[in-house]
């Protein structure tokens, strides 16, 4: 990949938007016979050419079934593989490489703390919390669990800005809470969550905390030490990696106490007709042939974030966000759904008197590609009372000419649908 340079002018750090545009050949084609414009970036990321080399050069020259091969390709593959964990050991800040558990992504590690930690701690009687703007794969494990259980799953409200009230927080907080699971960035808001403070608070408790980080890892520096999570996930996808692969992060002393989630190869330590022993961490977690491959890959779309750095790209979507944010509202009609004070860049909006499949379906025709419905949140709908918004997520390669060309496509599909 060729070096980005990032122009430190004081405050301002400025992205070679064109030259970044060159890493992303997907961008480049027409839809609809027009150039495309991809906003969908809070479903998946585009991924740049790094990561599907990687991927190529990979299959072409490293293929072999990790960790029990004693040949040179398995060695290969085995270090390939590793080393992906060494680098998210880096980029969330974890203290050990053990914590670093591979899965097939968020909902998979939800699922596996669910499945493990959940069924061996959470009994009846007990509360789960999770905020009003939970994904569904942060809402249904626990439904699951509770079902199981005899728990209750409690939720923390929201303001209107769709902001978690502490307040109410602290109150739904006591000695039956075993478990708080919040998003750290909502795909459907936009909104960052105080989870440092949110973490804090849980503890006092003896609560421990399970953050969806699926939409913060591309955009905000990751730090699981520093806000005191137990356990983190993300996906690869949402970060210029790959789909299918992703991670759970632990505590070291919670995962070794938590029964294993899969039983097969890998994750034991010797198997007998009678029983098994498990494997030590993280394989203990990693049952089966893991996907080696995206894994691999997802260390250099993690490289392509470092070489930007997350401060530039941070800085990059706000800009669009403030743009896109003015733009929009200059439009009639709209109203804007999730003004946190702290966000991403995701703008969800409702036009009044369309229906948001409809905007999605004319914003197609002129290659623009939103996203329309219930993002996944739909209790989160409920509470603000509408079947769905129109999305706009950016990523580091958008720029306000792409916005300009959504904002006149907006204009065009109010004229036609109202
Ligand atoms: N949580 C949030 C906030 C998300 O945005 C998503 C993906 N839309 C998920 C969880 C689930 O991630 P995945 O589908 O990659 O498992």
């Amino acid at each position: 990949m060729e070096a980005i340079k990032i122009k430190n002018i004081t405050k301002e750090i400025k992205l070679d938007i064109n030259k970044i545009r060159k890493d992303f050949p997907i961008l480049h084609q027409d839809v609809n016979g027009k150039s495309l414009v991809y906003f969908d970036n809070a479903a998946t990321t585009q991924k740049p050419l790094v990561v599907i080399n990687g991927l190529d050069d990979y299959y072409k020259g490293i293929n072999a079934n990790i960790h029990r091969g004693i040949h040179t390709l398995a060695e290969r593959a085995t270090a390939s593989f590793e080393a992906t964990r060494d680098s998210l050991k880096t980029f969330i800040n974890a203290k050990h490489r053990e914590e670093v558990i591979f899965t097939r992504g968020t909902t998979e590690s939800i699922n596996l703390v669910a499945a493990t930690f959940g069924r061996q701690n959470i009994k009846a009687g007990d509360e789960i919390l999770i905020s009003s703007m939970e994904h569904h794969s942060n809402i249904v494990p626990w439904h699951m669990l509770a079902a199981e259980k005899g728990a209750v799953v409690k939720i923390i409200p929201i303001n209107e800005q769709g902001e978690i009230i502490l307040e109410e927080y602290e109150k739904l907080l006591s000695s039956k809470t075993k478990l708080v699971a919040v998003v750290h960035v909502s795909n459907a808001l936009g909104t960052i969550n105080p989870v440092k403070t949110i973490i804090e608070l849980a503890h006092k408790h003896g609560a421990k905390v399970l953050i969806d980080g699926a939409q913060s890892s591309s955009h905000l520096d990751i730090d699981v030490q520093a806000i005191g999570a137990d356990f983190f996930a993300l996906s690869g996808h949402k970060m210029y990696g790959p789909t299918g692969i992703g991670i759970l992060y632990g505590k070291k002393e919670l995962l070794e106490a938590m029964p294993p989630y899969q039983g097969g190869g890998e994750m034991i330590g010797e198997v007998t007709y009678t029983g098994f022993t498990v494997n030590e961490l993280p394989y203990k977690f990693e049952a089966g042939t893991p996907n080696i491959a995206d894994a691999v890959a997802l260390k250099y779309a993690i490289e392509y974030i470092q070489s930007i750095g997350k401060a530039a790209i941070r800085k990059h979507e706000n800009d669009l966000l403030s743009y896109a944010t003015k733009s929009i509202s200059q439009l009639e009609g709209i109203r804007l759904i999730g003004t946190a004070k702290e966000k991403v860049s995701i703008l969800s909006f409702v036009m009044e008197g369309v229906h948001h499949q409809d905007l999605g379906i004319l914003l197609d025709q002129n290659g623009i590609a939103i996203r329309t419905g219930h993002h996944c949140t739909q209790p989160l709908m409920n509470r603000l009372g509408i079947s769905g918004t129109s999305r706009a997520s950016f990523a580091l390669y958008n720029t306000t000419e792409e916005i300009d060309i959504f904002i006149e496509g907006m204009k065009k599909a109010s004229k036609m649908l109202r």
